[in-house]
């Protein structure tokens, strides 16, 4: 086997899912957005499913249609992209639940498919999807007459618990919805984790599920483990990899493992990153390149068969770390070419 393997743990992603619904009293969804974090959709949302889940949100509509293809009728599928003009078959054929964000879109909805279910989105601060404050009161009562499955907003800075931004827009969500019938849902990860006043009727984890921050007791559900393909010794003043940005200062081993930037494995995070051999650290070597990484394993009694660049050991976070960037994005970028193990 020379790609690299990802092993995903179904039974942690349950447990993450129950944990976190234990957090609150009300009602837990799942946010299986982008393949469910670049997880793989299908064996994600059965297992959720399987651990209790009844409401799944989508970023667009062909998520959705997917998503009911493996769920079957019974869950709900929410879409936070709304309702788009070319989605009405899709959402009336996979009986899709979209959460309307401007006038535009609610008009649109009530001409095409009236009587088929909605949600409706608040800007409560972020300025990305939802209605702001002087539209929705204009229009509050004609799109509630309707009967909405939902009212909703999101938290801009949720990562970040003592942050202003949350308190403001809490009050402005409680604000806004005041003497409405429907469900309300505010929260997604990082606001399940700061206390009841957030919960309203629905929360909506996604990152916490595939463990990671900000839930920081989240279960990992992700390993991946990069076979070695050769291993070179390279003397003192050698130099590894494109552009020669590597030098050995002793006699070196270096391993040359099986995974790069074409697997979402960001070549920035270059030289702060290190894999591990079983429970030992060894760092990269050189620039990571499209297939290929350079680790120096100089300091390993043993020529190791595969490098664990995720896991046990580091976390998606660590990794995000090594990159600059959030966990949101390591896993999202895990590449198509990983042999993918569910357990
Ligand atoms: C992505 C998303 C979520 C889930 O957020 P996490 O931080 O991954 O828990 C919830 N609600 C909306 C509107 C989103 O876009």
């Amino acid at each position: 086997m020379t790609t690299a393997t990802l092993t995903i743990d179904l039974t942690a992603l349950q447990d993450n899912w129950r944990a976190l619904d234990a957090q609150t009293d009300v009602e837990t969804a799942a946010v299986v957005k982008a393949d469910a974090y670049g997880l793989g959709l299908e064996p994600a949302a059965c297992a959720l499913a399987k651990a209790g889940a009844r409401q799944f949100f989508v970023a667009v509509a062909e998520e959705g249609v997917r998503l009911r293809h493996i769920l079957g009728e019974g869950p709900a599928i929410s879409v936070f992209a709304g309702h788009m003009a070319g989605d009405t078959d899709k959402i009336r054929d996979a009986h899709l639940t979209p959460m309307l964000n401007s006038v535009e879109q609610i008009t649109r909805h009530f001409e095409t498919l009236p009587g088929h279910a909605f949600g409706l989105q608040l800007d409560t601060g972020m300025n990305r999807l939802g209605l702001e404050d002087a539209e929705w009161r204009a229009i509050r009562a004609i799109a509630c007459a309707q009967g909405p499955a939902l009212v909703m907003s999101h938290l801009a800075c949720a990562d970040d618990p003592g942050h202003e931004m949350n308190s403001r827009q809490l009050r402005n969500f409680i604000s806004m919805t005041q003497d409405i019938e429907a469900p309300l849902s505010l929260s997604a990860t990082g606001g399940v984790l700061m206390g009841a006043d957030y919960h309203f009727d629905l929360t909506r984890p996604g990152i916490g599920l595939y463990g990671g921050l900000p839930y920081i007791d989240a279960h990992p559900v992700v390993t991946l483990d990069l076979p070695v393909i050769q291993i070179r010794d390279v003397e003192p003043g050698e130099t590894v990899g494109y552009s020669g940005t590597w030098t050995a200062v002793r006699p070196s081993r270096i391993a040359t493992v099986s995974g790069g930037y074409a697997d979402g494995l960001i070549r920035y995070m270059g030289a702060k990153a290190c894999m591990h051999a079983g429970d030992v650290a060894v760092p990269l070597a050189g620039r990571v390149s499209m297939d290929l990484i350079g680790v120096d394993v100089t300091d390993l009694d043993h020529a190791p068969e595969s490098l664990q660049l995720i896991g046990r050991h580091q976390s998606v976070d660590t990794v995000a770390g090594f990159a600059d960037t959030i966990g949101y994005e390591i896993l999202t970028s895990l590449g198509a070419r990983y042999t993918r193990v569910y357990r």
